[in-house]
This record gives C-alpha cells, sequence and structure tokens, in this order.
C-alpha cells in the first residue's frame, strides 16, 4: 500500500467510525421528515433533540440556546449579519481581528459595502490581540465584538474570558468561531461571558457541511436562511438529521477524550518544532506553549515557497498546508502570517503541519527524516538563497 501520512487536521478530518455508525440508520430507516406528524418522523426528532443535548452540554448552556446550521462558514455568517442588520437602529460599528477566517472577514467587508464600519484589531507577535486595543475600539455605536477562540493557521488561544468581560462591561455583544477550539480547550460559554458562538463537525472528527450556532437566550438576531419554520423559526430548512447525530456524537466523544488527545498531541507537536527548528533560517509562527492549539504547527523557511514544499511533501504521501486551504490555490500570503508582521517573502515560506488523532509517532518520525532534504533541495534551486549566499560569501 502506498504510504500516506496525513497533517492537515486543521483543514478536515476523517470522520470517527463511531460517529458514522450512529449516523447511518438516519440515511434508511429512519428518514422522516422532522417536521412531519406521523411517528416515523419521531425518530429523527427525538435524534436531533439528543444532539442538540450533546452540544448544549459542551458548551454550558440550555438546550434552547443551540441552533443546527450547514458548517462552521454558514455560523459565522449568521452570527455576523443576523446581529448586523438586527441591530443596526442602536449602531453600525463591528470589531473584529486580522486574522479571522475568511467566513468572518469576507461576512465583514460585505457589511462594509452596506454601511456598516469595521475595525480590524491587529495582533502582536504570536498572534495575540491587546485587550487595551479592544477597549479603546468599542464607542457607542458598537454593536458587535467578533474574535476567534483560537487561530486555524498559527494556533494562536485568545483571552476569550478576558474578552468576554470586557465586552460585558461595555454591553457589547461577544461572537466567537470557536471552529477550532473546540475539542480541544474547555469552553464555558457563560463563564466566558459568550453570547454567540460557531461550531463544526468536521474538525472534530465528524462529517463537513454541519455545524451549530450558540445564541443567548434574549439575543435578538435576525435570520440568514428564510423558509421553513425549522429551528424554532430561525434557521430555515429540512434538518441534515445524519449530519446533526454526527455532530452530536463527535462533539461528546471530543469532550471525554479531550485530556488525553491534548497530552498525546502536544508531544508530537513538540517533537516537530524541536525538529523543524534544526533546519537553519527557519522561524516558528505563532505562541510556545499552552496558549497554543495542541495540534497545530506552523513555520517558516527562508528563501523558499510554501507550494514547492507542499508538492514535494505530497511526492511522499504527505498531507499538509501552507497557510490555510482556503489560500494555498491563490498565490497571495496568508493574511495572517502578514498581520504578525511577516514580509511577504517570508510568509511565502510557510508550512504548516496540523496533527489529530490519527497521528502517530511514525508519522512524526518520517516527516522530520524527510523534510531537511527537502528544504535543502528547494533552497539549492532558490535564486533567493542564491543571493544570499552569495552576498555572505563576500
Ligand atoms: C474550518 C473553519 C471554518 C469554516 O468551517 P466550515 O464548516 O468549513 O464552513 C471557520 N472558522 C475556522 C476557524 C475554521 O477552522
Amino acid at each position: 500500500m502506498e504510504k500516506r501520512v496525513y497533517m492537515d487536521y486543521a483543514a478536515t478530518t476523517y470522520t470517527k467510525p463511531e460517529v458514522l455508525e450512529e449516523m447511518l440508520p438516519y440515511f434508511t430507516e429512519h428518514f422522516g421528515n422532522p417536521s412531519s406528524i406521523y411517528s416515523l418522523s419521531r425518530e429523527t426528532r427525538k435524534a436531533i433533540d439528543i444532539s442538540r443535548d450533546r452540544v448544549a452540554k459542551a458548551l454550558n448552556c440550555d438546550r434552547s440556546e443551540v441552533f443546527f446550521t450547514g458548517g462552521g462558514s454558514e455560523a459565522d455568517n449568521w452570527a455576523i449579519k443576523g446581529i448586523a442588520f438586527s441591530h443596526i437602529s442602536k449602531g453600525n460599528h463591528i470589531i473584529t481581528t486580522k486574522i479571522e477566517h475568511h467566513a468572518v472577514l469576507h461576512a465583514c467587508e460585505y457589511l462594509e459595502k452596506h454601511g456598516f464600519e469595521v475595525t480590524y484589531l491587529p495582533v502582536n507577535e504570536e498572534g495575540f490581540i491587546n485587550l487595551e486595543d479592544l477597549r479603546s475600539a468599542i464607542t457607542d455605536k458598537t454593536i458587535l465584538v467578533s474574535i476567534m477562540f483560537a487561530n486555524n493557521e498559527i494556533g494562536t488561544i485568545q483571552p476569550i474570558k478576558e474578552i468576554g468581560a470586557i465586552c460585558k462591561e461595555r454591553g457589547v455583544l461577544f461572537h466567537t468561531d470557536a471552529v477550532q477550539a473546540l475539542g480541544n480547550v474547555c469552553i464555558d460559554v457563560k463563564d466566558m461571558n459568550i453570547d454567540l458562538l460557531s461550531l463544526a463537525a468536521h474538525k472534530i472528527y465528524g462529517p463537513k457541511g454541519v455545524g451549530a450556532l450558540y445564541i443567548r437566550r434574549g439575543v435578538k438576531i435576525d435570520n440568514l436562511v428564510h423558509g421553513g419554520a425549522q429551528e424554532r423559526a430561525k434557521r430555515a430548512g429540512t434538518e441534515n438529521v445524519a449530519g446533526i447525530v454526527g455532530l452530536g456524537k463527535a462533539v461528546e466523544l471530543a469532550l471525554t477524550n479531550m485530556e488525553d488527545h491534548n497530552n498525546r498531541l502536544v508531544s508530537f507537536r513538540e517533537k516537530l518544532i524541536e525538529g523543524l527548528m534544526k533546519i537553519p533560517y527557519t522561524r516558528l509562527n505563532g505562541p510556545k506553549g499552552e496558549k497554543r492549539l495542541s495540534g497545530n504547527i506552523n513555520v517558516c523557511f527562508r528563501f523558499i515557497e510554501g507550494e514547492g514544499i507542499l508538492l514535494s511533501l505530497d511526492d511522499l504521501g504527505i498531507c499538509a498546508s501552507s497557510g490555510s486551504a482556503c489560500t494555498s490555490g491563490a498565490l497571495d500570503p496568508s493574511h495572517v502570517l502578514l498581520a504578525i508582521g511577516l514580509t511577504h517573502e517570508i510568509a511565502h515560506g510557510s508550512l504548516r503541519l496540523s496533527i489529530g488523532d490519527g497521528t502517530t509517532e511514525e508519522d512524526v518520525n518520517y516527516v522530520l527524516e524527510v523534510l531537511p532534504g527537502i528544504i535543502e533541495r528547494l533552497r539549492s534551486m532558490s535564486p533567493l538563497w542564491d543571493d544570499f549566499v552569495k552576498k555572505g560569501e563576500n
């Protein structure tokens, strides 16, 4: 069998067999439309309720505050556009950061075309926002603060509880994109004063195309998807029952295994970082230690292009990413790496390895064995490296 090492868990994960097993009957015998009144539909309604309870338990909220969506991007769009349009009489100002996922950034850019004003907070060299910057950005017109829990590219975990406290004190709603955080970090929407929170199943060993938005009771929000009265008339469309079942199971599993999962990944992460940093002219992007997602490794190798590294790794059966999946088709360097202060040239040489439950010690050793040779070979063909070496010799 051809060798394959998957180190792109931040892009998506496989679906765990236990998750798939719970989903399967909802494609076949339990196919009833949850909105119908005959008893066939009782099964599907019950399954959705169980999932809602599982998600609510994971976030420490009430089941009535959980709304299923078609994934993380939809949850982000709903939170931002839904709050913007329902609070227009109060103000038109939104605060976010320069390092959000495109689902948040592009939703904000869209709102800017419709009369809203958006402040994009800067971050420091490790990707953290400054709480004083947040405080001074809030005005009488601010209706929403949207700051991601953990960054998908460089793994930075923001001080969410402190951010929530500031928003509460100033009477501003707080949304957080927790797609990468769930299953890796403890989340408690009450303790952290979170008003809205996005999550997605396919980053935590569940199926693609299903997610959820937590909306604190009492928060006024417009619909994003209009139509039927599903999800208590807040999100139209016949429910993705199997997907919702998968999300619930994936959330439950993620929470029961969190400590073991993190301990295991942290040891692999540290070994990978240590090995990669031995390659000359390499820099680690994102913070060290506890404030970094357990499965995230992101480095820049100077003088070469991330694309070249990815193609060479692919030849050896290794799946990785440069920047994020959404940008790896384009030649623009990652907005996150630019926001932490890297030059275009250095940002172009980035590699993100994201590890997960399927990662083994053998995978880690294999990557560490092949990468130094790949970097050396790519540099030997790089005009930038050539210039650098020549300058050094003068
Ligand atoms: C993957 C991801 C999303 C998008 O979720 P989809 O389910 O793929 O739409 C949003 N935010 C972050 C931080 C992500 O990692």
